[in-house]
């Protein structure tokens, strides 16, 4: 074994080439070759007939939907639309695989040659060539029963659950995406997350990782780093690793992060890279050797024949077209126009996880910098501390822009809706019913001003002094006194003109 290479060590020598295959299951009613149910979590093998059972003799039929579903994800990948597209057998045996083959595209693939431009989280840019996107059904889901990690290896049995098997998939290939550098993960990372909010924005998925129904292979060669970078593209592509089902946005980067290392350990010890699968291990941040990999000719590829080819009329796909929403980046461009942010707090908003939730509190009455503050400020503290994410918190846009609404009115100031927004994180209701419940109303009445203000002069007779004096900056303290004393429900600007007024009657 080579060591694991130091990360800067390996890009200062080495030039990483990716390619991202990323598996998206269609949120379609039913299947991709039948009518049983397409939904997650039913009862293991209750969703399942001859066909996606691979019996012998039943005829598959092609699920519209999802073909409509494949053309539209092609368009917003700004692909060609395949004028006749066909699908294909892979050969391969594995228990989940009823049939022994996998129904799915080769030769020629619904959508192919498109881009899409992903944003990292500093606002640089980098377009991600997409070679094709295809069609195929997903295969069943094994459980391996008592072996380390749920691995095969060592199991003592395997249950098969057939109800995904026939699941309808698109799977996204890139082209090589090269020119990365040390960015690597961080592009690999945002690629994925822009494809996961891509579907989601087209309503073909609901693409959650940690359960499956989005994943992603991530391939990874290095090459030599060349002294002059325009020479960089010349040189040939190194032997590729294929790490398997990483399911989570971290976890991708994470492992384009170790593989780099890894194999730059071994070019470095002058071994060679095994063109192989690999498996990604989440809890040691680490990969090890699945398979060694097939070439295509393994598969023995040969046309499907019982399915005919797949022919879009272009009026159709026009129709398509025109059904494809407003894009995530799109949409990001108009709401930061809308809202008046600047690129920093716009990212931040993004980054953080707050934009459908900012959103939805500006829809509900919120200025967008009120909403941007709570969200981003007091509220990500707490989802935080909490291990949440934003939009898990038991607090609704609604509530935020109530709390805004009851600030802005002058009824609470911002260190009573911090202590209104506490209530409501603890389920104690909404905002205004906790203002009432505890009584939290901003005191700016000047009788009840008047009196703390009394006794707060009082309380300190050399403040009182100084502000006779002219030393108005000493106002502050008696200010702070009345706060303290009404336990931060006195309105701090009428407390403040009152005492002024005070003291220029005399
Ligand atoms: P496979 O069937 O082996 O998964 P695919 O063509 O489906 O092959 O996907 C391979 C992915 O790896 C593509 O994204 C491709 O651009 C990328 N790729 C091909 N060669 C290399 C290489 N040498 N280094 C890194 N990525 C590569
Ligand atoms: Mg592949
Ligand atoms: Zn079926």
């Amino acid at each position: 074994m080579s060591e694991l290479y130091d990360f800067e060590d390996a890009i200062a020598a080495f030039d990483p080439v990716m390619g991202l295959e990323v598996h998206v299951e269609l949120s379609t009613l039913t299947k991709m070759f039948c009518g049983c149910a397409n939904k997650f979590g039913a009862p293991p093998n209750s969703q399942v007939c001859p066909v996606c059972l691979g019996l012998p003799g039943a005829m598959p039929a092609v699920n519209h939907k999802a073909v409509e579903s494949a053309i539209r994800l092609g368009l917003a990948l700004n692909c060609q639309i395949a004028t006749r597209s066909t699908f294909a057998r892979k050969n391969y045996f594995y228990p989940d695989l009823a049939k022994d083959y996998q129904i799915s595209q080769y030769e020629d693939p619904i959508d192919y040659d498109g881009f899409i431009d992903v944003e990292l989280a500093d606002g640089a840019n980098f377009k991600i060539a997409i070679e094709r996107a295809h069609m195929e059904e997903d295969a069943a889901k094994n459980t391996h029963v008592g072996g380390e990690a749920g691995r095969i290896q060592g199991a003592a049995y395997t249950l098969v659950d057939y109800n995904r098997g026939g699941t309808p998939l698109v799977e996204i290939v890139t082209k090589p995406i090269e020119g990365t550098g040390a960015r690597a993960g961080e592009v690999a990372r945002a690629y994925v997350a822009a494809i996961r909010e891509l579907v989601v924005a087209l309503g073909i998925s609901d693409a959650r990782m940690e359960q499956g129904s989005l994943r992603a292979d991530v391939n990874l060669s290095l090459r030599p780093k060349t002294a002059d970078p325009a020479a960089q593209a010349a040189v040939p592509f190194g032997k590729r690793s294929e790490t398997k089902n990483v399911n989570s946005l971290r976890a991708i980067e994470r492992a384009v992060n170790y593989e780099i290392r890894r194999q730059a350990g071994l070019l470095s010890a002058g071994q060679l890279v095994v063109q192989e699968t690999r498996h990604w291990h989440e809890d040691t941040g680490s990969t090890s050797p699945g398979r060694s990999k097939e070439e295509a000719d393994d598969y023995r590829y040969f046309p499907e024949p019982d399915l005919l080819p797949i022919e879009p009329a272009r009026a159709w796909v026009e129709e398509l077209r025109a059904t494809l929403p407003e894009l995530p980046a799109k949409r990001r461009a108009r709401l930061q126009a809308e809202w008046g942010f600047t690129d920093r707090e716009m990212r931040a908003a993004v980054n953080g996880g707050a934009l459908d939730l900012i959103e939805a509190t500006v829809a509900a009455g919120a200025t967008p910098a009120g909403a941007r503050k709570w969200w981003l400020g007091e509220l990500s503290r707490v989802a935080n501390e909490r291990g949440l994410e934003l939009a898990a918190l038991p607090v609704t846009p609604q509530d935020i822009a109530q709390v805004e609404e009851l600030v802005g009115s002058g009824k609470i100031n911002d260190k009573l809706a911090r202590k209104v927004l506490e209530g409501v994180l603890a389920g104690e209701g909404s905002p205004e019913q906790i203002v009432a419940a505890q009584g939290l109303t901003v005191v700016s009445d000047d009788a009840a001003l008047g009196a703390a203000i009394d006794a707060a002069l009082a309380a300190q007779p050399d403040i009182a002094e100084k502000i006779r004096s002219g030393r108005v900056q000493a106002a502050g303290a008696i200010v702070g006194a009345v706060m303290k004393a009404t336990r931060g429900q006195a309105d701090a600007a009428r407390v403040r003109e009152l005492i002024l007024e005070r003291f220029s009657a005399d």
